[in-house]
């Protein structure tokens, strides 16, 4: 930790951007507190270090698992750490040394829940648990990843969604099924006020799972999600009020706060240019 250095002009900007996000927050008209997740991919450790000295700010939310185990090992352990990037069964071993790792938000596979619980299961702390959300691609676009939606409709066919969450309660002591988690599509996210069509659809298959896992599981009243009820991650910097007027519990909050970031596509353009 002691060689993150602050330099003072960037923690005045980045602390007032974290504020004012944080009064959007508070103001957004959400029922419940809700959490903010600070997304400080390819942002450098001491962007985190400020907000966490600062502000009190604890979660905070990374996509690539190098960065997230190089700035864990330099930055507090008690930040919770939030995994929103697309999740390799391959990473899950890396992904569960970090120990202050808090959530998993990307789970999208039986394969990876095993890997992960397996991992948990032989790691040093025994009596941990690992908090998973499903990804849930509300949008149906090719480019996102995640499980489809769900419906209330009974229907005696299998569903990804339901078979993955009845898997992790079933099989993976090591995993807590907190939830489910959306991106959705620009379209929506840019048209939110009128009412964002994937958040509709999250909620939806929210209200669906939860129903249906407690037909399943009636007498266990801790078995997933926060007091029996699902939570729902979504909103990010362009549309998190409008998620948490619909009811998100967490929203991911990353250029809001830290200002805009090359992305990997931008860097390989302007590499080649
Ligand atoms: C990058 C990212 C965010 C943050 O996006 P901003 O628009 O910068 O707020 C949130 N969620 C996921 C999954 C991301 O990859």
């Amino acid at each position: 930790m002691a060689d993150v250095t602050i330099d003072s002009e960037r923690k005045e900007e980045v602390l007032e951007c974290l504020q004012d996000i944080r009064d959007r927050v508070k103001s957004a008209g959400a029922t419940s507190s809700p959490i903010l997740v600070a997304v400080s991919k390819y942002k450098p450790a001491s962007d985190v270090l400020i907000c966490y000295e600062g502000a009190g700010q604890r979660d905070f939310g990374e996509n690539y698992v190098q960065e997230l185990v190089d700035k864990a090992k330099q930055l507090p352990a008690e930040i919770r750490w939030h995994f929103i990037g697309t999740l390799q069964s391959n990473k899950a071993k890396t992904l569960v040394s970090i120990p202050n790792l808090h959530t998993i938000q990307t789970l999208t596979s039986t394969k990876a829940a095993n890997l992960l619980n397996k991992a948990l299961a032989e790691g040093p702390d025994a009596h941990r648990k690992l908090n998973v959300l499903i990804q849930v691609n509300t949008s149906g676009e090719d480019n996102k990843s995640g499980l489809s939606p769900l419906s209330s409709e009974p229907t005696a066919d299998p569903h990804p969604l339901l078979d993955l969450a009845t898997h992790i309660v079933d099989h993976c002591p090591f995993l807590r099924l907190q939830g489910l988690m959306t991106i959705g599509s620009i379209e929506q996210s840019i048209h939110a006020q009128e009412g964002n069509r994937d958040f509709e659809t999250l909620l939806r298959t929210r209200e669906a799972l939860q129903e249906k896992l407690r037909a399943k599981y009636p007498d266990t009243t801790d078995t997933f999600g926060q007091d029996g009820r699902l939570l729902v991650s979504m909103g990010m910097s362009a549309d998190f009020e409008e998620a948490l007027k619909a009811g998100s519990d967490i929203v991911r909050v990353g250029t809001g706060i830290f200002g805009g970031r090359r992305t990997k596509e931008e860097v390989k353009v302007k590499g080649a240019a």
